[in-house]
């Protein structure tokens, strides 16, 4: 599993390309938006609440960025015919995706089995994986009319090697690590798509939080000191890497 928390990117790295990023209000998928955008990325923002999203439109404007857009959406209630009706809006609006990043998750509880409430487990795996699966699905066409374009999920390292009590959470990155090598696999013949997936490591979010109330959140990397992985794997220097195991932090 390749890090490239060494990766120094050009300032324009990104420049011209539009990247959908998911989860894109809070935690990770925030400071992902600022630095693609801060890098030349047209940025579609996606996610639950509206509020924290116009926060980020309005830091990647106040920066000089380009105009990001925004997409309101809850992987918890959207159906088929939402995930269409974006890729209809971002074809009329963009014509075509260079980048996805799948970063919104829900960590569910930490729980033995047992206890593990059924309607949440489905919320989980509902947000985590199929909404992702789906969402992406309707915008292989546009990801396709790219000359260049590149898919990350996030996993977890619970999602490599099981662990008790993460339930739904490791399920949910398990399975996103399968359908990652599976849709990487349909699309090599492509030369112009990969997809991998990236695990963030240990990071100061408010997820973290929730899941280590315990830990000292000043002993964690930042969101923003994890992204050159990011960048290095939305840039052109990873193209023809696809399908693999990326971490965005050492061991
Ligand atoms: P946060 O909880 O800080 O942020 C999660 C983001 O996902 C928020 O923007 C949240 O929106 C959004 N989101 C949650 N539910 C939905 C939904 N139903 N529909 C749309 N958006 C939703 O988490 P992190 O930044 O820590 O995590 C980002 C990713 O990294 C996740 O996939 C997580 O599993 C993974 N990860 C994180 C690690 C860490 O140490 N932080 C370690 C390993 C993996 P809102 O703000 O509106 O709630």
């Amino acid at each position: 599993m390749t890090c490239k928390i060494d990766y120094v990117a050009p300032a324009d790295l990104l420049a011209e390309r539009i990247i959908l990023v998911t989860g894109a209000g809070d935690g990770i998928g925030r400071a992902a938006a600022l630095t693609f955008a801060r890098h030349g990325a047209t940025v579609i923002l996606l996610g639950r609440t509206i509020a924290k999203l116009e926060k980020v439109y309005d830091e990647i404007e106040a920066a000089g960025g380009p105009q990001p857009a925004i997409f309101p959406l809850n992987f918890e209630g959207a159906t088929h015919k939402d995930y269409h009706d974006m890729a209809e809006t971002l074809d009329r609006e963009f014509g075509r995706l260079d980048g996805i990043l799948h970063n919104a998750g829900l960590l569910g509880r930490i729980t033995p089995f047992e206890q593990y409430n059924p309607e949440l487990w489905d919320q989980v795996m509902q947000v985590n994986i199929n909404g992702p699966i789906w969402m992406t699905q309707a915008l292989l066409p546009l990801l396709q009319a790219s000359p260049d374009a590149s898919v990350v999920f996030t996993s977890s390292s619970v999602g490599r090697k099981g662990r008790a009590f993460w339930g739904a959470y490791a399920v949910s990155k398990f399975a996103t690590e399968g359908f990652m090598e599976v849709l990487a696999d349909e699309v090599e013949h492509l030369g112009t798509l990969r997809v991998n997936s990236l695990n963030p490591g240990a990071t100061r979010t408010a997820m973290r939080v929730t899941a280590y109330p315990g830990e000292d959140p000043n002993t964690l990397r930042t969101p923003e000191a994890i992204m050159p992985t990011y960048l290095w794997l939305m840039g052109p220097e990873s193209r023809g890497h696809n399908g693999q195991r990326f971490d965005a932090q050492p061991k």
